[in-house]
């Protein structure tokens, strides 16, 4: 209850809404939020001056109080999503959005997003259609599975089969497929949000397909095998896992289902491509007698944020029809760059698609752009050299392939604090810290980044000469 500025005379004294709007240290903000928008958090900040006075504090300045403002607002503009320039080596960064899109999935994406579209219409009859058709025929054709469905992400297609295919049943899971893929995304933890009972079988190191058989004799409602691809660690030693084939021969002769998480969800040979062996084919998943397939489709993919479920005909209808099939659903906007990704695809051009271009960018060309950086740094008298180094494919993709690259190296005073200057920067840059050194790989930075890549450094290395 109030009891008004009688009883704390300091409430007169909290700055008025126009006097912190109009005041000097704000005008970056007023420019960035126009005026309005400045009012609101002037409003926001003077409400809390006032309960922290009525709770006892005392009053604050007109200075300190636009000095919150500010700070508001700081928080408020660094916590929008920004472009940023990734050096870091990693090729699928998921803090950095992983994979950027084609040139043909921006177009479509700009389409979409400015007029209507036919999303879910029969064009010839007007009525109601599906969604998504084109990406769920172009995936089936380019995994040879009978039939697909598109979500939200992996997580949600992961869950989505479970939930459909093994609620209130049991789910048998090598020990050594309990991962953690990063960002939360827990194997027994999805698996408990769907309602599915985790059958845990094998040891961290090894498991056989006679633990699974001995589950399925155990556990009569066990009804799903799950095989999990743990794409960002990797065992090595005495290990042993039971292999795709015998899973699926053990679950047609039980006549219970055999499900693969795969993660990466490689389109093409990734090996053939550029020289990265060890990633396993959606196709092959599916060839080899894998029922459901679910993927990313923005790890090796390269395409947006979605997930893919890939397999028999009759267990994808009825996902399709369960109720949470539409809590999980994608959107417009990454269907429509899904559809043009794929489409890129079915016609070959694998050279259109950014991920895939990054990875199999020839070393040569790398140092040869590095080189370029170089020179460019020289004149403006930045000393810098081309080093050789690995890189990452990330996204839980291929952990222990080295990813041969060329990076710019920088030394300097404090990697640290140039890194910290770097990000700082209007595009941020995120490089990579190495022995002391700071590295700008020429495989990550976008071919039209060069000059904002070079301008950047320049800057930062300049700022902290000053
Ligand atoms: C990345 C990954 C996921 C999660 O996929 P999102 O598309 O990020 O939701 C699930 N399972 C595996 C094996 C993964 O590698």
């Amino acid at each position: 209850m109030d009891t008004g500025a009688d009883a704390k005379p300091e409430l007169r004294l909290i700055p008025k809404i126009d006097a912190l709007v109009r005041h000097p240290e704000l005008k970056e903000a007023r420019a960035a939020l126009g005026e309005p928008g400045v009012v609101e958090l002037a409003r926001l900040i003077a409400a809390d001056v006032r309960r922290e006075i009525l709770a006892g504090a005392p009053a604050s300045s007109l200075d300190a109080c636009a000095e919150r403002v500010r700070q508001h607002y700081l928080a408020l503009a660094t916590s929008r999503m920004r472009r940023v320039i990734n050096a870091t080596g990693v090729v699928l960064h998921t803090n950095l959005g992983r994979a950027p899109l084609s040139q043909e999935a921006v177009e479509a994406v700009t389409l979409a997003a400015r007029g209507y579209e036919v999303l879910e219409v029969d064009v010839e009859s007007g009525k109601r259609g599906g969604r998504g058709g084109f990406a769920e025929r172009a995936l089936s054709s380019l995994t040879g599975a009978e039939a697909a469905l598109v979500v939200n992400n992996n997580a949600a297609a992961v869950l989505l089969v479970l939930a459909g295919l093994a609620r209130g049943r049991g789910v048998v899971v090598s020990r050594g497929e309990l991962v953690e893929i990063g960002g939360g995304f827990r194997v027994p933890e999805v698996m408990q949000s769907s309602g599915a009972r985790l059958i845990e079988v094998g040891t961290t190191n090894r498991t056989r397909i006679g633990d699974f058989a001995r589950a399925l004799d155990e556990h009569a409602d066990a009804d799903v095998l799950l095989r999990v691809h743990p794409g960002n660690f990797k065992q090595i030693g005495f290990v042993e896992a039971a292999d795709r084939r015998e899973l699926a021969r053990l679950a047609v002769d039980r006549g219970k289902l055999f499900v693969e998480d795969l993660g990466g969800g490689a389109l093409v040979d990734l090996e053939a491509h550029a020289g990265l062996s060890g990633e396993p084919l959606a196709r092959e998943c599916i060839r080899q007698g894998a029922m459901l397939v679910c993927f990313s489709c923005d790890k090796v993919l390269g395409g947006p944020q979605a997930g893919a479920i890939v397999g028999r005909s009759s267990l994808v209808d009825k996902l399709r029809k369960d109720p949470l099939a539409r809590a999980l659903r994608l959107g417009p906007l990454p269907l429509a760059a899904l559809e043009a990704t794929l489409a890129s695809y079915l016609a070959g051009d694998f050279g259109a698609i950014p991920v895939l271009a990054m990875l199999a960018m020839p070393l040569a060309e790398v140092e040869a752009r590095v080189m370029r950086w170089c020179e460019l740094l020289r004149g403006a008298d930045v000393d810098a050299v081309p080093v050789h180094t690995e890189g990452r494919v990330g996204g839980g993709t291929l952990a222990e392939e080295p990813l041969p690259t060329v990076a710019l190296c920088l030394e300097v005073p404090s990697a640290a604090e140039l890194v910290r200057s770097l990000r700082a920067g209007e595009p941020p840059v995120f490089a990579r810290v190495h022995e002391e050194r700071v590295l700008f790989d020429g495989r990550t930075v976008l071919p039209h980044e060069d000059d904002d890549l070079v301008r950047a450094i320049i800057a930062a290395v300049r700022a902290l000469r000053t």
